[in-house]
């Protein structure tokens, strides 16, 4: 394919990383997303020399460049948790993944910013937030740690475009520092996507605020929820709040080229038609 839009989904690594790109190349995806480890657990075995060899070899029988893969970290870490000693646990597994991430030759590293959990303000949770990405790419290299937006629940931040550009502005190294923005978090977090004026309006307040520059990947979800809902409900393309018209602004924006967008919606079972239908919109 021809396109420079890289569409997949978040496949499973059930048996090993190894098994990902296969899973991804089955279903027509030219990226995908992935667990390096159990995400509901701190600690994991390390990566076998066997894992690493294969599931480089994969990637590139099925032409996955690092680009086009957006690993994902655990939901466990909170690099912005009130108590220093949480804090520390979660900073030192942030540093396992990216690390992880270093021996797959992978290029960057998307995770959920952190929670203030109601007891430090947003200013100082923001400011723990850009420390520990500080102090995570001074021990490692060549990965890029990937923000994600978030929907706002809970004491969940990131989900506004203003706290993300606080985050990467306390950061030192921008050159590896970004953004992954979710189309559920974006609409549930009260950035309208529904339209293409709405598109247009919420896509040039992130270009403003943020900047495209920041952007390395993106999650295509539809949203149970609605527009400022705060609920972070996935839905199937178009079957949620959101609808086509946002997808296929996405797919025809060129800001959109040359970054990993992975699909975690509901049903798996219609991943392929799901990917076939972006396609089929980028080359309109
Ligand atoms: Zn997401
Ligand atoms: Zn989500």
């Amino acid at each position: 394919m021809a396109t420079r839009k890289f569409v997949g989904a978040h496949v499973s690594a059930a048996g090993g990383v190894e098994n990902a790109p296969m899973n991804a190349h089955k279903i027509g995806g030219s990226a995908f997303a992935l667990f390096t480890k159990n995400q509901r657990q701190w600690v994991a075995k390390p990566l076998t020399k066997k894992s690493i060899d294969l599931f480089k070899e994969r990637c590139e029988r099925f032409s996955f460049k690092p680009e086009q893969i957006l690993p994902h970290d655990s939901y466990l870490i909170n690099l912005g948790h009130p108590e220093a000693e949480a804090l520390e646990k979660s900073r030192t597994a942030f540093i396992d993944e990216i690390e992880r991430c270093m021996q797959l030759g992978l290029d960057r590293l998307n995770f959920h910013p952190g929670s203030h959990l109601r007891t430090i303000s947003e200013e100082e949770c923001i400011a723990k937030i850009a420390e520990s990405i500080n102090l995570a790419l001074d021990r490692t290299e060549g990965v890029i740690a990937v923000i994600e937006n978030t929907a706002g629940q809970g004491s969940n931040l990131g989900w506004q475009f203003e706290q993300l550009a606080a985050m990467i502005d306390q950061v030192n190294d921008k050159s590896r520092v970004g953004v992954c923005l979710d189309t559920c978090h974006t609409f549930a977090a009260g950035y309208d996507l529904r339209t293409k004026e709405a598109c247009e309006q919420t896509f040039g307040e992130f270009e403003r605020i943020v900047g495209f520059q920041y952007l390395k990947g993106m999650h295509l979800n539809d949203s149970k929820g609605g527009l400022g809902s705060r609920k972070d409900r996935h839905h199937s393309l178009g079957e949620g709040e959101i609808g086509w018209d946002c997808f296929s602004y996405i797919m025809k924006d060129e800001r959109f080229n040359g970054v990993p967008m992975v699909l975690e919606t509901i049903d798996e079972s219609i991943w392929p038609d799901e990917i076939q239908a972006l396609y089929r919109l980028a080359a309109e």
